[in-house]
């Protein structure tokens, strides 16, 4: 008999933002699959009556390789345990969640994927940053700042990103942040643009720095800006206010 792995957002930071199925399946879980990113206030919480298994992926640091964690999600759930993979915000944007599910078709392991919160739309939102809004903003894109911005063949079509209306919101792009912005400068972008980071949004130690994408690297050099922040592009960002 397998046992069942549930892939598991933990939101952006905080329980009040965990769902009551995640909170569900955490509780009864055999063996849970960790990293930092849901953050100290969920990971307190997880039950010492399951095996707690830290991941260690954290940024670029990688204690587990992707390809150990799903074998271990693969075993576990083989000897029919009930298998838990935390991840921060929702599961399937950037979090790998995708590749983890195609995994466990790959070797006929039942699962459910558990939504979270995505810190995309979240952490913005928790600063007065509205990803979307009727007068000013009527897309958004959601992209990854992971990807060396100077490799010839990038994923990513800058052009199309500096020029087109809307929010930009970028996860994972804050070493890459001074080459981002003159990529956009370059193809288009005014450099006026408003851009605001939001580092460890919702949690006790948030931060938040705004400025023009012309001067934004060099803001957030001097600011010592650190991950995990979200980078929102665009003229949402003047709706920003200091809380209080
Ligand atoms: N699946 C996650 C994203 C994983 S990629 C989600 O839906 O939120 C990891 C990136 O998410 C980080 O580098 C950072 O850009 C962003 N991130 C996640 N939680 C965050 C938080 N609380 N504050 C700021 N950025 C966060």
């Amino acid at each position: 008999m397998s046992g069942r792995v549930y892939l598991v957002g933990s939101g952006p930071g905080g329980l009040g933002l965990l769902t009551f199925r995640a909170r569900e399946v955490i509780d009864s879980a055999d063996v849970i699959l960790y990293d930092q990113l849901p953050g100290e206030e969920v990971l307190a919480t997880l039950p010492r009556s399951a095996e707690l298994i830290d991941c260690g992926k954290f940024g670029s640091m990688h204690t587990l390789e992707q390809e150990d964690i799903e074998a271990l999600m693969v075993r576990h759930a083989r000897e029919g345990k009930k298998v838990v993979r935390l991840k921060g915000g929702d599961p399937f944007l950037f979090g790998r969640g995708g590749e983890e599910m195609e995994a466990l078709r790959a070797e006929g392991i039942p699962y459910e994927v558990v939504p979270g919160i995505t810190s995309a739309i979240a952490v913005p939102e928790c600063v007065g940053i509205p990803v979307t809004h009727r007068t000013v903003a009527s897309q958004v894109t959601i992209l990854t700042g992971h990807e060396d911005p100077t490799k010839t063949q990038s994923a990513l079509d800058w052009e199309w990103l500096a020029r087109s209306p809307g929010t930009l919101v970028i996860l994972m792009g804050v070493k890459n942040l001074t080459t981002i912005a003159s990529n956009l400068i370059s193809h288009g972008m005014d450099g006026a643009t408003p851009v605001a980071i939001i580092e460890r949004g919702l949690r006790p130690d948030q931060r938040v720095t705004v400025g023009p994408i012309s001067e934004i690297g060099d803001t957030a050099r001097e600011r010592n800006v650190r991950p995990p922040a979200i980078i929102v592009i665009g003229a949402v960002v003047e709706l920003y206010r200091e809380p209080g």
